[in-house]
């Protein structure tokens, strides 16, 4: 623990934490050795974690990356932090991202945007890097080793994409593998929260910790977590594999290609069967999201209104104290979202655009079935269309830009699968570029066999 306090000391620069919390993390690191001398030894005993700033921690500020929020002190902890804690983890800080996790640059966080450890390499190409969105602090701080290993959330690739730009890895469980008690809520039919680690294992041992059914989230399903570690390292032999088709999309970079077509032969090597398959729908993933995500953060993002709690903008009337409020609360992404969200929902266009997304996603949902079904194990495909970009280089124009960073993540939260991110290889200058499994709901397992194949 101490090591890592010096090394987040060091690595401030790096923006990746909002809040250090040493004082909690000794005390933290002491209980674990008092533990430890007693022979008690928890599964994660005395690691010293990350913990984005979207999960709350009882007694410690939370924000969401969210001036409305800035100066929240939440009363309870999140059911996922709570049970790390119960396992013996140590909690070093508090970890940047996107503002209410809306972004894939973590560039909309009202605290300074964090960067990536990883430069281009060579040309004297000192641009500072994104770190990927919205867990960005979570994947800058693992992986430049300022925590073991972090806490991230997932609506539409927030775990899967930064630890793509990053080389760590990132596991979304399937929906209702992991309570979302006590994590601020963006879009509540999407939202999943996982870790981003160093490796395969070390994702496998914190989501065992963390996973499970909770009382307190009635989505939460009832299902005995299975040993994740004791599936990496597992054979592959006679998996099928697929690949889609569909993903193969247009201007696609020759890289990504290769680091795809390179990933399939090792899986072919390793003894699995890889076959074509298709997903017919998958072109309307990105704009069905779009409409579906937003409706359900305008909604969620109701209850920040100046009186129950965070910032409160004083207005002579109530109705002004809400838009003065809100309006130096939210920063401009969000109201975008708000904006879009209660327009889809609104009583002319509710049909027309809310309810047309949700049959999308219902056609989504039965192409991956279809794919299952007829044998297929696991599904590979590129994490993200591109490398880690530059800080201010995509998406202040035309915010779609940024949206496309997702567009092989959000079909599986559209579908409700787990998708575990993979570091596959570098692109020609020197950055790391991820693979994507995605698996049959509740079959973790699986993706953590073969993604411990290809990293
Ligand atoms: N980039 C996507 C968005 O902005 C997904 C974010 C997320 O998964 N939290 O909505």
């Amino acid at each position: 623990t101490r090591a890592y306090l010096a090394a987040m000391e060091k690595g401030r620069g790096l923006n990746a934490y909002v809040l250090e919390t040493p004082d909690k993390a000794l005390a933290m690191a002491e209980a674990s050795d008092a533990r430890i001398a007693r022979g008690e030894f928890g599964p994660l005993e005395g690691i010293p974690l990350g913990v984005k700033d979207l999960f709350c921690t009882a007694g410690t500020r939370t924000t969401a990356c969210s001036n409305i929020l800035r100066n929240f002190v939440p009363t309870y902890e999140s059911t996922v932090t709570s049970n790390l804690w119960r396992d013996g983890a140590v909690m070093l800080g508090k970890l940047n991202n996107d503002e209410f996790a809306m972004g894939s640059s973590n560039e909309t966080s009202c605290f300074p945007t964090p960067v990536n450890p990883w430069r281009r390499q060579g040309a004297n190409d000192t641009t500072p890097l994104v770190p990927g969105g919205s867990s960005g602090g979570s994947s800058a701080a693992v992986a430049a080793m300022l925590c073991a290993g972090a806490t991230a959330t997932d609506t539409g690739g927030s775990i899967r994409q930064p630890a793509a730009l990053t080389g760590t890895v990132g596991i979304k469980p399937t929906y209702g593998r992991v309570s979302r008690w006590g994590i601020v809520a963006f879009a509540s039919s999407l939202d999943q929260a996982g870790p981003i680690a160093r490796d395969v294992m070390d994702a496998a041992l914190m989501l065992r910790s963390f996973a499970g059914p909770d009382a307190k989230d009635t989505t939460c399903v009832d299902r005995a977590v299975p040993d994740y570690a004791a599936a990496v390292g597992k054979s592959i032999k006679d998996m099928t594999i697929g690949i889609p088709r569909e993903y193969r999309i247009d201007g696609m970079p020759a890289e990504i290609q290769k680091l795809w077509d390179e990933g399939a032969q090792i899986l072919k090597d390793a003894g699995a069967n890889i076959v074509e398959i298709s997903l017919p729908h998958t072109k309307y993933a990105l704009p069905a999201y779009y409409i579906v995500a937003p409706a359900e953060a305008s909604s969620n993002l109701a209850r920040y209104d100046g009186v129950r709690y965070g910032l409160r903008e004083p207005g002579k009337d109530i109705v002004e104290l809400y838009e003065k409020t809100r309006a130096a609360g939210f920063g401009k992404e969000v109201r975008r979202r708000i904006m879009i969200g209660t327009y889809v929902l609104s009583a002319g266009y509710y049909d027309a655009y809310y309810v047309r997304a949700q049959q999308l996603r219902t056609l989504i949902k039965h192409d991956f079935e279809q794919a299952y079904a007829s044998g297929v194990d696991a599904i590979l495909t590129p994490s993200t269309p591109s490398a880690a970009f530059g800080i201010g280089e995509k998406g202040s124009a035309d915010p779609v830009e940024m949206y496309l960073q997702d567009v092989f993540t959000v079909t599986v939260n559209m579908a409700g699968l787990p998708g575990i991110a993979v570091p596959a290889g570098l692109d020609n200058q020197g950055l790391p570029l991820g693979l994507q499994l995605i698996g049959r709901a509740f079959d973790e397992e699986t993706l953590f066999s073969v993604a411990s194949v290809i990293e």
